[in-house]
């Protein structure tokens, strides 16, 4: 399935699963994966393909063809170990898009160090946005 229009979403947290059903909404199949079996069981209906897997073991990557995306996201943010493994595996398959989730600056300029295009993070960016929110309110009743 690693179309030109297909996105890898490896961590199917808060966050990642947002994204995955944002992504099927907008028409993209996403190859969603986690390690949770409650998780995959519970995407299993919503997602183009869900998979219960350890995204830091290469084999199981290669055996998913997830080398074969052009498109990856890594949505794992606590367990920086695991991040940090799958963001590096993904680099080093060549993908040529690859974004992830940083909970903390250092862990974000890790993932940067490691090659990865886009780094976000989203509730530090979500509070700016928030902040604007709040302040245009406020402008309302100035
Ligand atoms: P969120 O805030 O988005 O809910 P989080 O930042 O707390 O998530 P984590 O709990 O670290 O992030 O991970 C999100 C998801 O990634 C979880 O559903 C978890 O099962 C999955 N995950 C963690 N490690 C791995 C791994 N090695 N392989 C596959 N999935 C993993």
């Amino acid at each position: 399935m690693a179309g030109n229009d297909s996105v890898v979403v490896i961590g199917l947290g808060r966050f990642g699963r947002a994204l995955a059903l944002e992504l099927v909404d907008e028409e993209t199949e996403v190859l969603g994966i986690d390690e949770n079996p409650e998780v995959v069981q519970m995407l299993a209906r919503s997602l183009t393909h869900v998979v219960r897997a350890d995204s830091t073991k290469e084999e199981v990557l290669r055996q998913l063809a997830v080398h074969e995306f052009d498109r990856a996201v890594v949505a794992i943010g606590t367990d920086l170990e695991a991040s940090i493994l799958t963001a590096s595996l993904l680099i080093s398959f060549g993908i040529r898009d690859v974004w992830a989730k940083a909970i903390s600056e250092a862990h974000g300029r890790i993932l940067s160090q490691l090659g990865v295009h886009h780094v976000v993070y989203p509730e530090h960016d979500m509070g700016q946005r928030v902040a604007h929110l709040v302040r245009g309110r406020m402008m309302d009743y100035i």
